[in-house]
């Protein structure tokens, strides 16, 4: 964005043509600065003062850096109102205002391993020889907000906000609400004034629990778990302050520490032992460790209860934190090591409708590619029509865009404030946009189907290349490309005719110009694929509602193919997992007479499976076992870790007693696991039960 505007060779020039050009160089950079500075102003109050901002971090942070390398670019011309070196903002005149004792300044931040050594290095710097490379302490970047608090004599009498940094809210009454902030310190009794800080902020369950019932009553719903901690402890009514559910951790000691205190963990420690919460601490003695560190916290993000944005890295030494010092506003001797940005805002450009193997049409948004969670994103699945309404989303509109770990990226908001004038509602296809087959949208499903069945191509061509795929037959040398392109040459029209593909060899080699070894090998692999198993057979068929596990328990269950088509309605019910939804597809499925013949065409071009070996219910491994299952589980919907788990004989129940066997909980657990806690209940993280149902 500042390109352009960053100085060249020629400004160190000294003509007299250049001086003018200089001038009016100088002109547009400022009219430059002075846009990022009104927008960066106005960002600062709905963030800081409001508690809504209008834009995502990522993009505040740009807009901040690009006034940054301006400024450093020309000092000279440095606007006296330039935020850079602000923090915070004015704090609201409807709570008291209170001059903080000792200042609370922001932290600077790294987001890179080689930043982190320039921070290091550049602490060494400003040491004795005998003092390089000092020990360093860490902790979580808790995402709240920065709050003073006040003890007398070990009573809690005062809680101040950061505000500006010199000037802060009186939020006493509010920050009394708080369930783990202490209000009394029997071990302080003796201190005449202890000033402790630390972060405000809200647990995600709480955060998403606020949400929802904001939803329901239409009322504003909070951008971010900070937001709502912040305009929860910012509520004038402390009544409404009380039902927000928040947590205080604290991270510094700013006056009263005791004596024997010399350093940050020590600090911890002791906050810890007097009755605070603290956040997770670690002394690490180089970078090396610091990036080991920092690296557990990313895996351990997910299972936290609240929010972090990163890793905070501290000199350990509280001697040698005074002697670094502050530079504006920041603390020499600390800094913030981040996490990529996880949400970022891009354009929705467009919306487009897919077809999937069983019909269902699905939009698919189309964005402007964007980098998040470190790679980059261009399409997003906006899943069905009722995700859209619930978003009420438009091709045009900005979202946010998150994605974490390896989670599909999803759309987590619409900036509604920013929508474009002539933006158009979004409306359901009334016909299929492959084969222009009415589409229908049955009134108790989500998803909206294309009637074309069979007739459509792009069921035709998902079915083929679901039969193909790895789970299913794996003809790993039958690539989707090729296949389409058999598809629309006509050589394969059903998944039978592919067994067939042998008896056109030349015409491979013509229509599609493969190579005579390609063809070989296509024709190896699909050779190979004859040999099967029932279970991955009945997968491949792609019946709906039939996914692996079903499929799996199909096999088990009639042992036998011809059993399987024979059984009625009853019969599969009796199926590990089977419902009544899926008994009536399987069923439907294995009477339609198209389906039979391409059953027999597959049978007759040879493919065969081995004997299905059927377990008696004793012989499986969670056989008697009683499971729970909590919380949002990362690599599969909860459906289907249940029939993982019924396969292996356990009973898959709702709700908690001392008789269940184990809780298997995702993210997000909620009720469920403390109860789990209390009794005494085995809990399975979504790793562990990945390994034991060999994923
Ligand atoms: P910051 O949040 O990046 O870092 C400083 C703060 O970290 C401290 O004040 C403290 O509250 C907190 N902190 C958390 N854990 C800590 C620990 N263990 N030890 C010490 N401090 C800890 O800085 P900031 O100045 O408060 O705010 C900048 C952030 O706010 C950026 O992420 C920026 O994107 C965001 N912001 C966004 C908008 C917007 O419009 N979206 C506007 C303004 C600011």
């Amino acid at each position: 964005m500042t390109d352009s505007l960053l100085p060249t060779t020629s400004q160190k020039d000294t003509s007299e043509k250049t001086i003018i050009n200089d001038i009016a160089n100088n002109d547009a950079i400022i009219v430059q600065m002075r846009v990022f500075i009104d927008a960066l102003k106005t960002h600062n109050n709905a963030y800081y003062v409001l508690d809504n901002p209008i834009l995502e971090d990522s993009e505040y942070d740009q807009l901040r850096r690009s006034l940054m390398e301006l400024e450093e670019a020309y000092p000279d011309l440095m606007q006296p109102d330039s935020p850079i070196n602000q923090v915070g903002d004015t704090p609201l005149s409807a709570f008291t205002q209170v001059t903080h004792d000792i200042q609370m300044l922001s932290l600077g931040n790294v987001f890179e391993y080689d930043d982190l050594r320039d921070f290091m290095r550049r602490v060494n710097d400003r040491l004795s020889v005998a003092q390089q490379n000092p020990e360093y302490e860490m902790e979580l970047k808790l995402d709240g907000l920065a709050v003073s608090l006040k003890y007398v004599h070990g009573k809690f009498v005062q809680a101040v906000t950061r505000g500006d940094g010199q000037t802060g809210e009186d939020i006493t009454q509010n920050a009394k609400t708080i369930r783990n902030l202490p209000l009394w310190l029997a071990a302080a009794a003796d201190i005449e004034l202890l000033e402790v800080r630390g972060e405000v902020l809200m647990p995600k369950a709480g955060f998403e629990r606020l949400n929802r019932l904001a939803q329901e009553n239409e009322d504003k719903t909070f951008a971010n778990p900070r937001n709502a901690a912040a305009g929860s402890l910012r509520q004038l009514d402390p009544a409404v302050a009380a039902s927000r559910p928040l947590a205080f951790y604290g991270y510094s000691i700013n006056q009263g520490l005791p004596d024997t205190i010399d350093t940050q963990s020590g600090a911890l420690a002791w906050l810890k032992d007097i009755g605070f919460t603290v956040s997770a601490v670690e002394v690490v003695q180089n970078p090396r460790e610091a990036q080991a560190y920092y690296e557990s916290v990313i895996e351990a993000r997910a299972e936290l209860p609240f929010e972090i944005d990163g890793t905070v890295i501290k000199v350990n030494s509280l001697a040698l934190q005074q002697q670094l010092g502050f530079l504006s506003r920041e603390p020499r001797w600390a800094t913030a090591y981040k996490f990529p940005a996880e949400t970022v805002m891009t354009r929705l450009q467009s919306i487009e409708w897919q077809v999937g193997r069983t019909g269902q049409i699905t939009p698919v948004g189309k964005l402007e590619p964007v980098k998040v969670g470190g790679v980059t994103v261009s399409n997003v699945t906006l899943h069905n029509f009722g995700e859209i309404q619930r978003l009420d989303v438009r091709a045009g509109d900005m979202v946010s865009v998150h994605r974490a770990g390896d989670v599909i990226p999803k759309v987590t908001r619409v900036w509604h404030d920013q929508r474009p004038a002539d933006s158009e509602p979004v409306i359901l296809p009334s016909t299929c946009p492959v084969c222009d087959s009415p589409v229908v949208l049955p009134e108790d499903e989500a998803l909206a189907r294309c009637t074309g069945g069979l007739f459509c191509p792009a069921q035709q061509q998902e079915a083929l290349i679901h039969f193909v795929s790895r789970r299913a037959m794996d003809i790993d040398g039958l690539g989707e490309r090729w296949l389409i392109g058999f598809f629309n040459h006509g050589l394969v029209k059903t998944v039978a005719d592919i067994y067939q593909l042998h008896n056109h060899q030349d015409e491979l080699i013509t229509l599609e110009k493969l190579g005579e070894k390609s063809v070989q090998n296509i024709i190896a692999a699909i050779e190979a694929s004859k040999h099967t198993t029932l279970s991955r057979f009945i997968y491949a068929l792609g019946i709906r509602g039939v996914g692996e596990t079903t499929a799996q328990n199909l096999a088990q269950q009639f042992g036998d193919l011809d059993i399987l088509m024979a059984a009625d309605i009853e019969a599969l019910l009796l199926t590990p997992d089977v419902g009544a939804i899926t008994a009536e597809l399987a069923y439907k499925f294995f009477r339609a007479p198209h389906n039979i013949e391409v059953i027999t065409a597959l049978r007759e071009a040879g493919v065969y499976w081995d004997k299905v070996e059927q377990k008696a219910p004793s012989d499986l491994p969670l056989d008697g076992q009683t499971w729970v299952i909590t919380g949002a589980l990362a690599s599969m919907a909860r459906d289907e870790a249940k029939a993982k788990l019924q396969a292996l004989g356990a009973k898959v129940s709702g709700s908690i007693s001392a008789k269940t066997t184990a809780l298997l909980a995702g993210e997000k657990a909620g009720s469920k696991l403390t109860k789990a806690e209390k009794l005494g209940v085995k809990i399975v993280a979504e790793e562990e039960f990945l390994a034991m149902v060999g994923e």
